[in-house]
């Protein structure tokens, strides 16, 4: 009831509390962790579910960040849009790179491609000649960029004007993982290459590992968000997102009934059962069936039965204060960290933020 009432909004479905001061710390924190370094900011997937336009003007205003990065080009010429007055100046780079499709799209909204071919690089380079670009090379994730083999014939390529060499980390989220020095290594050795061009290969967890992985340019998402890129959870990252759902009926079980499809939790003993109004719709993973578990009133509530697509029932029996209709159940943030929210669903935190749903309410703090 009472974050419903500070929000002062109507409480029928979920919401999150997206906090653009923690984003903005967050984004200093990884400015800092890197600071050889230029942090660009990683928007992609509507800002990994929490809103583009407002997270990109929060960062361009109170933070100066100028260098964004998108995946598809109908994503760049959105955020061109969005930074129309904060920062119209801001450099766009766009991950999955020119198509004859949407060659048009990169012209009308000043975006510059990430060319990921050669096939890429020619086109942009007779369409562009002399445009800039940025160039993925393949370091051994086998999934986006050209490969090493290629690149003495990119950087021969006389109109190809490639501002920024960049590639991608496999095994970022164990900074252990050998993998990580490989890709590093075969990654400076092919930036020679492109002498007058930046230097990119931290995403956020490289970011936050030790400076040999910093280069010149970080283009850092999750962390931004609250999520940890790593294995583990961070406490350097300040949590962002609080998803909530307020609690739309409560009702007392006895032993041996069942909560939800396919009957999957059996009540032990007299049992409360708080239902809230969250579900696989809005993007909260089946999963967290019987395991995830909500904050309610300042104690925990495990999820008991199966998630459905629009409700979530909890087991509240243990709560001192029995809840009351219309109280608030938070599922991750600021209670339940997001870290744990997304173990408990088995899954990531990326994939619960970009999985949020367009019936939870973006509300900003
Ligand atoms: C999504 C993405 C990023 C951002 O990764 P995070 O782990 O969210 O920081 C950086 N670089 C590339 C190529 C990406 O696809």
């Amino acid at each position: 009831m009472h974050s419903a009432d500070t929000a002062n909004r109507k409480t029928a479905g979920p919401w999150v509390e997206i906090d653009l001061a923690a984003l903005c710390a967050n984004f200093a924190m990884l400015r800092g962790a890197a600071s050889g370094a230029e942090t660009a900011a990683v928007v992609k997937c509507d800002a990994y579910g929490l809103g583009l336009a407002p997270v990109a003007e929060a960062l361009a205003t109170r933070e100066n960040c100028r260098t964004f990065f998108v995946a598809y080009p109908e994503e760049g010429a959105q955020l061109r849009k969005a930074l129309a007055t904060a920062a119209p100046d801001a450099t766009i780079y766009v991950f999955n790179g020119p198509l004859p499709d949407t060659i048009g799209i990169f012209n009308d909204a000043q975006l510059t491609p990430v060319v990921n071919s050669v096939a890429q690089a020619r086109e942009w380079a007779s369409r562009k000649p002399g445009a800039p670009c940025a160039l993925h090379v393949d370091t051994g994730m086998n999934r986006l960029g050209a490969p090493v083999e290629d690149l003495a014939e990119l950087a021969a390529l006389s109109d190809l004007n490639v501002n920024v060499v960049m590639s991608h980390l496999a095994c970022g989220a164990d900074p252990d993982d050998g993998k990580n020095s490989e890709q590093r290594d075969t990654f400076a050795q092919a930036a020679t290459l492109f002498p007058n061009a930046r230097r990119s290969l931290a995403a956020s967890a490289g970011a936050l590992m030790d400076a040999s992985y910093h280069f010149d340019l970080t283009r850092v998402g999750v962390a931004l968000y609250g999520g940890s890129p790593f294995d583990v959870d961070d406490a350097r990252i300040k949590p962002v997102a609080t998803l909530n759902a307020p609690i739309v009926q409560i009702r007392e079980i006895a032993p041996d009934e069942t909560v939800g499809y396919g009957a999957t939790f059996t009540a032990q003993k007299p049992t409360r059962i708080a239902t809230a109004a969250l579900g696989y719709g809005d993007g909260f993973p089946t999963g967290g069936s019987n395991r995830a578990e909500a904050a309610v009133a300042g104690a925990r509530a495990k999820i008991a039965g199966r998630v459905s697509m629009d409700l979530i029932g909890l087991d509240v029996t243990a709560l001192k204060t029995p809840p009351q209709v219309g109280e608030t159940a938070e599922f991750f943030g600021q209670s339940v960290p997001l870290f744990e929210a997304a173990r408990a669903c088995g899954t990531v935190p990326y994939e619960l933020l970009t999985g949020l749903g367009g019936r939870v309410d973006r509300r900003y703090v």
